[in-house]
């Protein structure tokens, strides 16, 4: 019943070449077969790419506050060789460093082909951005330019407490999803995702739907990027909270389950601004160290703790925090104008970048790739310790996702100490908690 299943979940893809006669019914009990083995080892990051290949599909919080996907009773379109995409795609199965040609490789922070200090031109969009506000200056040029008439991203819900994927149309809706939300969303699952030009997600989102376009290509290039398809945006990601974590804030600040909350966001006005919200006409807010530092931070994702791709290697251009740091090499947090790192990771993501400088857009002051990985320890040392934390988990029972081309083992090689004490620490905490299992899938 070829009716029935076609789906297109990136514009400009053409069909793969092995489409597998089966009925959409089997297709749909192999999918959910598949999503099932990712949750049950607690290897789903609730992005939403399943979504797209299975439209009755929906994320929904399970009881950890984590987002996993649920079957509706909603009709919906199946892909016809869903499982094999999403086995090649989804973020908890696999993911593949990107190496393009011709770029340089930093055994940490992956590859590019330029890396700066950067900030939006216009003060407005600097401040309320998250660090420099350089991803809102570029979704505001890509749409001034024409160059984009639709891109997906993430922003406060119609509940402020929640997180939801957008389509920023205009530079009004790039300024309102500007700054950082530490809280469940999932960008993929944006039912306008097909017709968006540009998509800013988190890595595993990016590196999700990079994959989905490469498998679902006959004769794609090596790296489908530099050849057409939404331009990608991403940045660094320590991973994300569990949605309780968004309440525990509330609750120290004295907003009950109950209360009506008029407007939450994270951080941004100020670099690195405070988590702040706004009920019943009044404002509460607690520090950056306070929010992320001591509740949010300690509350993410299990499959964000096994992440080889904190620094988003699949997209085109990626942003960061250019952190100051002290003495000791860590970041300090004192506000300030804010300063994000831009890396060009494509030659398609090079071009845009300088002309969005060219057109006064962003300002640029080239650094190195070292600098930046001296501002960034978290994403330094988890990729570092990770082919350790990879085999405790390994050993207790729950293997992570697989991940090609990121060289773990060299990283390991050169740190062995470190790599036996988290493979031992891994093992230890997951055998403690039993299983790090939670939730339920379709
Ligand atoms: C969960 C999380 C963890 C992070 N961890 C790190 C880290 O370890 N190191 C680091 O340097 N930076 C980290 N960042 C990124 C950092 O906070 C800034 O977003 C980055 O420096 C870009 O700043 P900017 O001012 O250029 O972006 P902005 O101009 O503020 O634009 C940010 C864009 O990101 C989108 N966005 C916000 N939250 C989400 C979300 N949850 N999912 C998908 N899209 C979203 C918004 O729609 C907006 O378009 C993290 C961000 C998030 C959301």
């Amino acid at each position: 019943m070829p009716g029935d299943t076609g789906h297109g979940a990136i514009r400009g893809r053409t069909p793969g070449p092995e489409v597998v006669p089966v009925t959409p019914e089997r297709e749909r009990r192999e999918l959910d077969a598949a999503i099932r083995r990712v949750v049950q080892r607690n290897a789903c990051i609730g992005c939403g790419l399943c979504t797209q290949l299975d439209t009755s599909l929906r994320l929904e919080l399970d009881a950890d506050g984590f987002l996993r996907p649920h079957r509706s009773d909603a009709p919906g379109v199946v892909a016809p060789d869903a499982r094999r995409q999403f086995e090649r795609s989804c973020p908890g199965c696999r993911v593949d460093a990107a190496r393009p040609r011709g770029s340089r490789r930093d055994a940490t922070m992956g590859s590019s082909f330029g890396v700066w200090e950067a900030w939006a031109s216009d003060e407005v969009v600097r401040r309320r951005g998250s660090s420099g506000g350089a991803l809102t200056a570029l979704h505001g040029w890509l749409l001034d330019q024409g160059r984009a008439s639709a891109i997906a991203a993430a922003s406060v819900g119609r509940e402020p407490r929640r997180t939801v994927p957008v389509t920023i149309l205009s530079k009004e809706d790039a300024l309102a999803a500007a700054g950082s939300r530490y809280a469940p969303v999932g960008v993929l699952a944006d039912p306008a995702l097909a017709s968006c030009d540009a998509i800013t997600g988190k890595p595993c989102e990016i590196s999700a739907i990079r994959s989905l376009g490469s498998t679902a290509r006959s004769d794609g290039p090596a790296h489908p990027g530099d050849a057409g398809g939404p331009l990608l945006l991403s940045f660094f990601c320590a991973g994300t909270p569990s949605q309780r974590a968004t309440d525990d804030l509330l609750a120290r600040l004295g907003v009950g389950a109950d209360e009506r909350v008029d407007d939450l966001w994270y951080r941004g006005r100020g670099w690195p601004g405070r988590f702040t919200v706004r009920a019943d006409g009044r404002d509460g807010s607690l520090s950056y160290e306070e929010s992320w530092g001591e509740v949010l931070g300690r509350a993410t994702n299990w499959r964000c703790k096994v992440c080889a791709d904190g620094v988003g290697e699949s997209a085109d251009v990626v942003a960061a925090d250019f952190w100051r740091i002290d003495d000791r090499g860590y970041p300090v947090f004192t506000e300030g104008p804010g300063s994000s790192a831009l890396i060009a990771r494509t030659r398609r993501g090079l071009e845009a970048v300088l002309a969005a400088q060219a057109a006064g857009a962003i300002v640029l002051r080239p650094i190195t790739m070292s600098a930046l990985a001296n501002v960034q320890p978290l994403q330094r040392n988890r990729r570092t310790t990770l082919f350790g934390r990879l085999m405790g988990s390994r050993l207790a029972g729950v293997p992570g996702p697989r991940y090609r081309g990121f060289r773990l083992w060299a990283l390991a090689l050169r740190h062995p100490r470190q790599n036996l004490r988290a493979a031992r620490g891994t093992r230890a905490r997951l055998r403690r908690a039993a299983a790090p299992t939670t939730g339920s899938a379709p």
